[in-house]
């Protein structure tokens, strides 16, 4: 029998509660955007936590793709190394013909309604990645899908980015962004238009179980202007609340022009390294510069969802 949310335990054995660790005048060491082996990280959960810790990371979010199979060991993992959980996710949504990432944070992991929608965003995931290997044999290389399955631990959330490794490891690409400039992408071999969720179905999922919806790395998509201020404003519309300023994805300009977004738009501002791995990722969990001051940061609206570690 379903159960309503608000009468479910926690994700962990610990008490959901206030920030320990945020006076006013420090700011908290959150890194609320990363990846694990449960979609295209290669790192366990539990690694990931402990290179957070060593990192100084005091507040931490595992954000897998379309899956939130990774949210029990993550806050368990995080509690163990003495830092806040709050779960994640990162949800692939087609919005005007473009892939855009909505993050999903401090929702309540157990519901149903957002565990069905990520099932059904990750049930193409086999048939595409079939003829992402069907088109890249008609260039010649073979066996790619045999290939990228060799480096996904979930069998539901076969990416782009397994394909991007199996590419390196035959000697095809020298790095994985190699891959993505003449393969996997628009106009490439490899290329696979996808329909993911909707804008509105992702942020509902999110709020309807408690969480805060997130425009992830705005800067990556190729949006003209009038599609970005459609995106912010639809976004705002179906009850978004927050967009990374900081992540991995932004240069300090970017920075710059997602804050005035932030401030234009009332969004909270969130920040995440977006680390999959320690090859491949350029930027460090925990590693980022803070928020700009004057930004809202979105655990300051999640203060109530935020897993605390043990004291
Ligand atoms: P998918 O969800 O299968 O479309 O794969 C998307 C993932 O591919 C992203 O989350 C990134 O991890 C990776 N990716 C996309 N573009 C690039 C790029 N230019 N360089 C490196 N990784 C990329
Ligand atoms: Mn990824
Ligand atoms: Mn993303
Ligand atoms: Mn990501």
């Amino acid at each position: 029998m379903l159960v309503g949310s608000l009468v479910r335990a926690p994700l962990c054995a610990h008490k959901m509660g206030r920030v320990s660790i945020s006076p006013a005048s420090l700011p908290v060491n959150a890194d609320l955007h990363c990846h694990s082996v449960v979609s295209d990280g290669t790192l366990t959960p539990e690694a990931l936590a402990q290179r957070a810790q060593a990192n100084g990371v005091q507040l931490w979010s595992l954000t897998d793709h379309d899956e939130i199979g990774g949210q029990q060991r993550a806050c368990v993992a995080a509690h163990a190394n003495g830092m806040d959980y709050l779960t994640g996710t990162e949800i692939s949504v087609t919005f005007a013909d473009n892939t855009v990432h909505i993050v999903g944070l401090g929702f309540d992991a157990d519901n149903a309604q957002l565990q069905h929608g990520l099932a059904l965003t990750r049930g193409g995931r086999g048939a595409r990645a079939q003829e992402i290997s069907r088109q890249l044999s008609e260039v010649g290389i073979h066996g790619a899908y045999e290939g990228a399955l060799k480096y996904v631990g979930n069998p539901e959330l076969i990416s782009r980015t397994h394909f991007a490794r199996h590419l390196v490891e035959i000697g095809e690409c020298r790095d994985t962004s190699e891959v993505f400039r003449r393969y996997l992408t628009e106009g490439h071999p490899g290329f696979v238009p996808h329909r993911w969720a909707s804008l509105v179905d992702a942020v509902r999922w999110i709020r309807d179980a408690g969480g805060m919806a997130v425009i992830a790395h705005p800067a990556r998509y190729r949006f003209t202007a009038n599609e970005e201020f459609a995106l912010f404003s639809e976004f705002k519309r179906h009850g978004g609340e927050g967009v990374e300023v900081v992540t991995g994805s932004h240069t300090p300009a970017e920075y710059k022009i997602y804050t005035d977004m932030a401030h234009e738009f009332g969004l909270a501002a969130s920040r995440g390294s977006d680390f999959h791995s320690p090859d491949e990722s350029h930027t460090d969990l925990g590693t980022l510069p803070p928020l700009p001051q004057g930004l809202t940061p979105v655990w300051e609206k999640l203060v109530h969802r935020i897993q605390r570690r043990p004291a």
